[in-house]
């Protein structure tokens, strides 16, 4: 940003580095609070939070964090997450965002396949013992003097530990970052800065898609920076909106259309560090929360605390429901009784920003709970039938595919993937069945693609079909999802062992639990001699699905 440009807000804050929106904001806002956090209590302005990020972005140069690498943060919302986020795009480094729940080998695949040389994390999460797992991969972190050389990582060269206890034997501590910027000055962080270009990858994030391996969206400024702005625009916010963000920041809902959706806009974010019903309402009270977000299962979460305890919602005006599906009653529940009159649907997918439609907050009740809205501004959509490629008439289900600034940059280091997900004019196949009106409204009709999610998270079958056929006394194994109240959908596994082999459901939880995130083992296990096949030789799912509800017999 040149010096003595035009002080006053530029028309939109869009089409800019993430790392300089946070500069303009604190040219234009500097004493509006951006980021809140009451329990600690820490309250950061625009000014603040661009000076914490300038530091810490000089500690990461300092350390030899550079334009390009791959910087993976694995650690729920903490305070420093926003920050940390704000200084590697300054640097021009790319934020490899990973799911707090993911296990050892998870972990391991994701630092491997991004190629990751700097690793931020905390000690744990919930009973995830991150550095236990990471002191695992990394046999020689406990005795690393300077840079690390694994031959297992050749990639990894050091571990940034965030937390007020005694750091780990190895890591970097957090506060360090800070007290190394002295080693870089103003001007050699502005010349790093001005390197960074607003169509470089600057966030990566691991989205289970439908295949057996997780892929790395690759998301640039423009990516998600312009689609932040769109869907605030879209919940009309104004500097004066304040938004409780529960979701994960590991996930766009999050990081994109939390943290950017706000700040494009001088809004304030009040995050929680992981969700919690309870103390989502107590910080919309505390905090006079404008706006609010979550996954359909959050909300259902808040309605029950409502029926025990009371809060003053009256500062409530909007809102996004998003990542799965939204049930009509649960939304209308929601705009009634947390008063969230203005709530709106958005849907997308990481691999579009994530958002691609967005419910117009003042369109009637119907619409807004009854479909997905409309596309966004720059964006299109076109539903096709996914055998023929040929566009569907109005109203005639087929994939949404979607075209625009906000399709990703491609999948890391994976042509293939990216060759199948994007053709060459450009539109990304999205897997999801919908239609579309005359009136420009698009419905979620189904799922083309094989996809379990369970209360907003992703899960392949795929993935846990491959694992399970490790196990010597599986036969063969297919995955599918079941309805379920709270989550929406959750796993099930029909399982055809092995003759002689007697093996209980119990077992098999047991065999994944250290392979795989938790959230993905199969709440539900059938055994079965066989498995519904089509005449090519298929199994169908949706038969076995069926099959499960009406507990027949395979
Ligand atoms: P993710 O990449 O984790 O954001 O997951 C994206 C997937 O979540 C989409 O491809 C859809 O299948 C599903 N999804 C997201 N938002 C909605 C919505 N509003 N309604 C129905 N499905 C949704």
């Amino acid at each position: 940003m040149a010096a003595g440009e035009d002080k006053q807000r530029p028309a939109s804050y869009r089409d800019v580095t993430v790392g300089d929106l946070l500069e303009l904001l604190a040219r234009d806002y500097p004493e509006n609070e951006a980021l809140i956090y009451p329990d600690i209590p820490l309250r950061h302005t625009f000014s603040q939070l661009e000076w914490v990020a300038r530091r810490l972005a000089k500690g990461l140069t300092a350390y030899g964090v550079k334009n390009g690498d791959r910087v993976a943060l694995w650690a729920p919302n903490v305070p420093e997450w926003v920050p940390l986020q704000f200084a590697l795009a300054k640097i021009g480094a790319i934020l490899v965002t990973v799911n707090t729940s993911l296990c050892e080998q998870e972990l391991d695949y994701l630092l491997k396949q991004s190629e990751t040389g700097t690793l931020i994390t905390v000690r744990g999460f919930r009973d995830n013992d991150y550095i236990g797992a990471i002191n695992r991969i990394l046999p020689e972190l406990a005795s690393a003097d300077g840079e690390l050389n694994s031959a297992r990582l050749p990639f990894l060269k050091r571990v940034i530990y965030i937390g007020g206890d005694d750091s780990p034997a190895g890591t970097i501590r957090y506060d360090s970052l800070l007290s190394a910027s002295d080693q870089v000055s103003d001007r050699q962080l502005d010349e790093v800065a001005r390197q960074v270009q607003v169509d470089d990858v600057i966030n990566m994030q691991y989205t289970s898609g439908t295949t057996g391996f997780p892929k790395g969206v690759m998301l640039s400024s423009r990516n998600i920076v312009n689609n932040g702005y769109w869907l605030g625009e879209g919940l009309g916010y104004t500097e004066r909106d304040r938004v409780c963000v529960p979701v994960p920041f590991f996930h766009c809902f999050g990081c994109v259309i939390g943290v950017l959706g706000a700040y494009t806009h001088a809004a304030a974010i009040v995050p929680l560090e992981c969700y919690d019903p309870l103390k989502v309402l107590q910080h919309v009270e505390k905090e006079r929360c404008t706006s609010l977000y979550g996954v359909p299962t959050m909300f259902l979460g808040e309605l029950e605390q409502l029926d025990y305890h009371s809060f003053d919602l009256s500062s409530l005006r909007t809102g996004v429901m998003a990542g799965a599906l939204c049930p009509e009653p649960l939304m209308r529940r929601v705009m009634d009784k947390m008063r969230l009159n203005e709530l709106t649907i958005a849907y997308g997918l990481t691999e579009a920003s994530p958002g691609i439609t967005q419910t117009p907050r003042t369109d009637s009740v119907e619409l807004r709970t009854q479909t997905v809205g409309q596309v966004l501004p720059e964006v299109e959509v076109r539903i096709v039938n996914p055998l023929t490629g040929e566009r569907c008439a109005d109203d005639e289900s087929g994939e949404l595919c979607c075209r625009g600034y906000n399709v990703m940059r491609g999948y890391y280091n994976n042509p293939k993937a990216t060759f199948e997900a994007i053709d060459n004019e450009g539109w990304l196949h999205t897997g999801d069945q919908a239609s579309l009106d005359a009136e420009g409204y698009v419905r979620i009709t189904g799922r083309i693609k094989d996809l379990i999610i369970r209360g907003g998270e992703n899960i392949a079958p795929k993935e846990i079909e491959d694992l399970l056929r490790l196990h010597p006394g599986i036969s063969d194994v297919y995955v599918y999802g079941i309805p379920d109240d709270k989550y929406g959908e959750d796993v099930a596994a029909a399982i055809r062992l092995n003759p002689g082999e007697a093996l209980s459901a119990d077992e098999i939880r047991e065999f994944c639990r250290d392979r795989i995130a938790r959230f993905k083992i199969p709440r539900q296990i059938r055994f079965v001699d066989s498995f519904p096949m089509t005449a090519s030789g298929k199994v169908q799912k949706f038969k076995l699905r069926e099959m499960h509800t009406r507990n027949e017999p395979a």
